[in-house]
């Protein structure tokens, strides 16, 4: 039998608040309830906005949590070569255009085309209008000469007809039950941001592959994210792991923690005297 492998997979880019600490433990529970192993990942493609302070701050949090996690931790940072690779293959496969829309660029394309109701994906925003699909390569090549900025996006017709199934994926846990992935409400995702060789939906593809994760524990806001990450599984040959979004942990109001709230975050929190127990009851564990 395989053992089962979890991972944690936070981005460096701010500070851990209560909805990371209930996945982490909760990821941590999965795993000692079926004497499994934890990985850490540090999601740090974004070299702007992820810096080492962060990241050290964060590890010293999840250690006060009292999450452990195995060694080494790995950093997204240390393998653009591979995430390149990934790229390339997918370029190769005629499967992914360089994008050279803009915000206000994309704005104008909707505005152009006299559709009131444009298509949104599943986190709201309006789709990339796929105009760019049809430019020759030699206009490609051009554009990329040229210096124009771009980013690399499925062409998600062709990746769906690549795939030519319907993808699905296992939801395990308390609701166990199979889910029918939907790339398509997605568009032409971002493949490769401008000057990065990837993106979160190629780099957790890849890694979650390499690390050999069996069961990934994630929040409900990546449950559509993970039709993309199907789609992208399929076309590279990669066996999924079996998935559990779990609930978010919401602010009185009801919203979505982020990062840059100072109230909810970890470290506050323990500034202010609160208990690694306390903790545990304030998310429900
Ligand atoms: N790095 C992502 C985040 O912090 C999580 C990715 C994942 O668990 O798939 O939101």
């Amino acid at each position: 039998m395989t053992i089962p492998v979890f991972r944690f997979a936070p981005s460096p880019n701010g500070s851990l608040h209560l909805g990371h600490a209930f996945s982490a433990l909760l990821n941590q529970k999965m795993a000692h309830e079926m004497a499994g192993r934890l990985l850490l990942r540090m999601e740090n493609i974004d070299r702007e906005r992820c810096a080492p302070e962060l990241e050290h701050l964060m590890l010293d949090d999840l250690e006060w949590i009292g999450l452990t996690w195995e060694q080494p931790v790995r950093r997204q940072s240390e393998h653009f070569p591979l995430y390149q690779q990934a790229l390339d293959h997918l370029i190769e496969m005629e499967l992914v255009y360089p994008a050279f829309l803009s915000r206000s660029g994309i704005k104008q394309e909707i505005e152009r085309s006299n559709i009131d109701d444009w298509p949104r994906d599943p986190d709201g925003a309006m789709l990339y209008p796929p105009t760019e699909r049809l430019l020759s390569k030699r206009e490609q090549k051009s554009r990329m000469d040229r210096g124009h900025p771009y980013a690399w996006r499925l062409n998600m017709d062709r990746a769906l007809e690549a795939a030519g199934i319907e993808l699905t994926w296992q939801e395990f846990g308390s609701h166990e039950h199979k889910v029918k992935a939907r790339p398509q409400d997605w568009g032409d995702v971002i493949i490769a941001r401008r000057d990065m060789p990837t993106s979160y939906h190629l780099s957790v593809v890849i890694d979650d592959a390499l690390q050999g994760i069996t069961h990934v524990v994630r929040g409900r806001d990546l449950y559509h994210a993970t039709s993309v990450h199907r789609l992208l599984q399929h076309l590279f040959g990669i066996d999924p792991p079996l998935y559990h979004h779990h609930r978010l942990i919401l602010d009185d109001e009801g919203n979505k923690l982020s990062k840059s709230r100072k109230d909810t975050s970890l470290r506050s929190l323990r500034e202010q005297g609160i208990t690694r127990q306390e903790i545990c009851n304030l998310i429900g564990l």
